[in-house]
């Protein structure tokens, strides 16, 4: 029986008797759900999967978005310590900002994971369930090294960087896990960033803002592609590399003369895909947000229960007061060759969506 029917039939049979009409099976109380925008598709998928899961275990939620606000974020977490959650789940906009407000939640007794995002400069943060952020930019670097045949010894090639939002933790370790696998060609001469922007301070995005990173790439093609051509991207973020793909259609890219540069990105979004069935953006990173949610959901199960959560990390996410035991799952490269089987055989999106 899927969950609607089950719940359906649950709700008649206390209803006919009488007693709690449509209430959950058990009630385990309240799980306070904070996500930071509904501008990108992956955080509604999560916010969806993690309130399916958690009232299948009986819990009631109460899931805000933030709309990238940082005192709106605020607002609505204190909301929720004041209404009483007994765990609160934060996918932070800007990591570094919550420390007085958890200590609020955290006086009353709230259990607190950090979603995706570490957060960071608080004690109050019990588990981090997350992706292994560094190979996220690991396997975006390679898509781009693979498609340029670096491996062979191709190149000299030019390249542009691109980073994520400098008060979000994880854009640090996609860059530094993209660094890692890009540096070596740098090095030798074989990839060239003719803008000599490089770095996060240079590269960053904040808030994950597409209409920024296309305007940095109209700034970068104008200042230093008046000949030359630019042959990959580093992206990211899906978000921008749809932005960075328009500024590089506006200057006549994405013809077979002038075929579209190597443009990575992550979150497996729909448009992306598209673009990669189009053959335009060239490859993305799929982290299941269904997988994540139900992390979350048996920390939460575990923790309730007096027991120990099942981590595997207990080393790389250091916020800057403690180490904060964390689950990393593990991100999948997507491009043209798999794309099917990745997001659409295992029921992520069903096909007609990416027509
Ligand atoms: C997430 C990415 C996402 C980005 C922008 C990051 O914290 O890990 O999956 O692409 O935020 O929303």
């Amino acid at each position: 029986m899927n969950y609607r029917r089950k719940l359906l039939v649950t709700s008649m049979l206390v209803g006919a008797m009488g007693c709690l009409p449509f209430a959950q099976a058990a009630d385990k109380g309240y799980v306070g759900i904070s996500m930071p925008t509904k501008s990108s598709s992956r955080w509604i998928s999560d916010g969806q999967s993690m309130v399916k899961f958690f009232n299948e275990k009986g819990y009631k939620t109460d899931l805000q978005y933030a709309e990238d606000d940082i005192p709106n974020q605020l607002a609505q977490i204190e909301n929720l310590v004041t209404k009483g959650v007994k765990v609160l789940v934060i996918a932070a906009i800007d990591g570094t900002t919550l420390s007085d407000v958890l200590q609020k939640a955290a006086d009353k007794g709230v259990k607190i994971i950090a979603y995706d995002r570490l957060i960071k400069g608080s004690k109050n943060v019990d588990y981090y369930a997350t992706f292994d952020n560094f190979q996220v930019g690991v396997i975006q670097a390679t898509s781009i090294i693979d498609a340029l045949g670096l491996k062979d010894g191709k190149g000299p090639f030019n390249i542009e960087l691109f980073g994520g939002s400098p008060d979000d933790n994880n854009a640090f370790f996609f860059y530094d896990g993209a660094m890692s696998a890009l540096k070596p060609y740098m090095d030798k001469g074989k990839l060239v960033v003719r803008s000599k922007q490089m770095g996060m301070e240079k590269v960053g995005t904040l808030r994950w803002d597409g209409a920024v990173a296309q305007a940095r790439m109209d700034n970068i093609l104008s200042a230093f592609y008046g000949k030359d051509r630019v042959d990959a991207v580093l992206s990211p973020y899906d978000g921008l590399s749809i932005g960075i793909l328009s500024s590089l259609k506006g200057v006549g890219y994405g013809t077979p003369k002038q075929p579209m540069p190597i443009v990575s990105g992550q979150d497996a979004e729909i448009p992306s895909i598209k673009s990669i069935i189009r053959g335009e953006q060239y490859s993305t990173v799929f982290k299941d947000t269904r997988e994540l949610a139900k992390v979350t959901v048996n920390m939460v199960e575990a923790m309730m229960s007096g027991k120990k959560p099942e981590v595997n990390d207990t080393k790389t996410y250091n916020n800057g007061v403690k180490i904060v035991p964390s689950y990393l799952l593990k991100p999948v490269p997507v491009d043209k060759t798999n794309w099917k089987k990745i997001v659409v055989d295992s029921g992520y999106y069903t096909e007609d969506k990416l027509k």
